[in-house]
């Protein structure tokens, strides 16, 4: 399990990388990201902190904008997670608020009067600021669906599951809420359990994406 993560590790950190300035036409239509974050190391390399895809056909591009930069978090759990932590190492109360779903009207007319609109600003502010900062992250093209689904969640799985792996002491999501991030290192939570890729199965990808 080890070995199929350090050449998951090897390969992607092999792949060029792209930061907030990266141009969009570098980006394949459909396939899948891997993010590393500034102060995270694994495998004598950058660690992976996070996998992720998108379902919707051609979406990719629109998918990594709305996570990384579009100050929206009930449009990216991932954008949420980041936040968590950010009110959870506060003790900040208005993470109850944080949590609600706002894109669904019932909710937005219910709270409207309890959400702190500065306070909501602010916080998207400090996360986008978070993650132009300390995120890069590369990007492969699979242009089926069904499988670089699969392949997301085996590439989580591989990654969660490895011994190898571990967060630094000083790792923002060590804050999180649900201790089920602290404890694999990534900013995913669903796929951690499911089963791995086989140490073959790595190397049959690390040869696709060496071509
Ligand atoms: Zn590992």
């Amino acid at each position: 399990m080890s070995e199929a993560c350090q050449i998951l590790h090897r390969v992607f950190n092999a792949l060029p990388r792209l930061d907030a300035n990266y141009s969009e036409q570098t980006i394949p239509r459909n396939g899948i990201y891997i993010l590393f974050e500034k102060g995270e190391t694994a495998h004598g390399t950058d660690r992976i902190v996070r996998i992720g895809t998108h379902t919707g056909q051609d979406n990719l591009r629109q998918r990594l904008k709305e996570h990384l930069f579009t100050p929206n978090k009930d449009r990216s759990i991932f954008r949420k997670h980041i936040g968590r932590c950010f009110l959870n190492k506060n003790n900040d109360p208005f993470l109850a608020r944080w949590d609600l779903d706002l894109t669904n009207r019932e909710n937005r007319l219910r709270y409207k009067n309890q959400i702190n609109q500065k306070k909501l600003i602010e916080t998207e502010n400090a996360v986008t600021s978070y993650m132009q900062e300390k995120f890069s992250f590369v990007v492969f093209a699979e242009p089926i669906k069904s499988k670089r689904c699969d392949l997301e969640t085996q590439l989580i799985a591989t990654v969660a599951q490895c011994e190898d792996c571990h967060p630094s002491p000083s790792w923002l999501g060590n804050h999180h809420p649900n201790s089920a991030i602290k404890k694999s290192g990534l900013w995913n939570v669903q796929g951690r359990t499911k089963t791995p890729l086989t140490t073959s199965q790595a190397k049959d990808l690390a040869a696709t994406l060496t071509d």
